[in-house]
């Protein structure tokens, strides 16, 4: 009896060392530890030895037992070490690999255009004002001198939010409100969305626009005439050539369309100029003394004038777009180019 215990200690112990992985291991824990296990079996038997060799038997049996389970309980530990440690060499990252890297974000064109033609004008001591999007239909008409079935109001198509309560068609009725809160003089520009129900390759339903305004005494038509001519020139560049065409608005008179020399021709004629080689830039003209008499201006004592610019129409000439839909499509490709 035990001849064979020990017998069969060796013969697990042979095939512990030969066992190659997991698999072999477990297979050798049910072969001899198992509920039906060899040595489970043996177990039994000792228990039918004769009384005076069964305690040693017992003990041997025991002994046995517990070794070869220590056995491999330490084998299946040294596996799984082994592999946790195989498994950090195979995974090692290799920092010498280039990064991928987060890409920056960055202004929005129009952001970006805004914020030159404000830096601009503040050079020329212009401060920014700015007043709600949704407007009152009296500061976005009738105070700029266009009252209830004023046909000029047809210039502009308008978004209704309630009667008397429109989205701001331009940001001139930031103009009226500044004038009403303040004596001359003043110089402010107002920069902001404006809406308008109107989609096509040059029109949004929301655009941007820069409104100036300038009133003091003594204000002329040539002090107008050069500050455009020193804005667009730094916009556009010290060659650029301007024409005043005259023009209407409601709120201005005289009033005059300022053209520069199509910048993608030079004067040529091309597409994007309609092959006239000028450019619609602003819009422009001495405040009507209609409107200083609205804000308790007298017209007597101050003139002034105001302009206005479509911020789109700034940034697709300065950077050669020719579907203004691009700056509100979202697309990282287009907006990474700037
Ligand atoms: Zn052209």
């Amino acid at each position: 009896m035990k001849e064979a215990l020990e017998e069969l200690y060796r013969q697990a112990e042979a095939e512990l060392k030969a066992a190659a992985g997991e698999a072999d291991l477990l297979a050798v824990k049910t072969k001899y530890l198992g509920r039906k296990g060899l040595l489970t079996a043996a177990l039994r038997q000792v228990s039918q030895a004769p009384a005076d060799v069964r305690p040693a038997l017992g003990r041997l049996a025991n002994e046995i037992k517990e070794t070869l389970a220590a056995r491999i309980e330490a084998a299946l530990q040294d596996l799984a070490a082994g592999s946790k440690e195989a498994a950090l060499l195979e995974e090692r990252i290799d920092v010498t690999l280039p990064g991928r890297g987060t890409s920056p974000g960055r202004l929005h064109p129009i952001t970006q255009t805004t914020r030159e033609i404000c830096r601009i004008f503040a050079g020329f001591g212009f401060s920014v004002a700015e007043g709600p999007e949704v407007e009152r239909d009296y500061y976005n008409f009738e105070a700029l001198n266009m009252p209830p079935d004023h046909p000029a109001r047809d210039m502009q198509d308008t978004f209704y939010i309630e009667e008397g309560v429109v989205l701001r068609t331009h940001t001139s009725p930031v103009q009226v409100r500044t004038m009403e809160k303040q004596r001359p003089p003043v110089r402010i520009i107002s920069p902001g969305r404006v809406y308008r129900p109107d989609s096509d390759v040059s029109h949004t339903p929301m655009f941007h626009q820069v409104e100036g305004l300038l009133v003091d005494r003594g204000i002329t038509f040539g002090d107008l005439k050069g500050l455009l001519a020193a804005f667009l020139k730094q916009i556009f560049g010290d060659e650029t050539v301007l024409r005043f065409r005259p023009s209407f608005f409601p709120f201005t008179e005289p009033s005059a369309e300022v053209d520069i020399r199509c910048v993608m021709c030079g004067g040529k004629g091309c597409r994007v100029c309609g092959q006239s080689g000028w450019l619609e830039i602003l819009g422009s003209g001495m405040v009507d003394p209609a409107v200083f008499e609205n804000v308790g201006y007298d017209p007597e004592e101050v003139t002034g004038f105001a302009f206005g610019l479509g911020v789109e129409r700034i940034a697709m000439l300065k950077y050669g777009i020719n579907d203004i839909r691009l700056f509100f499509e979202n697309d990282v490709r287009f907006l990474e180019q700037f």
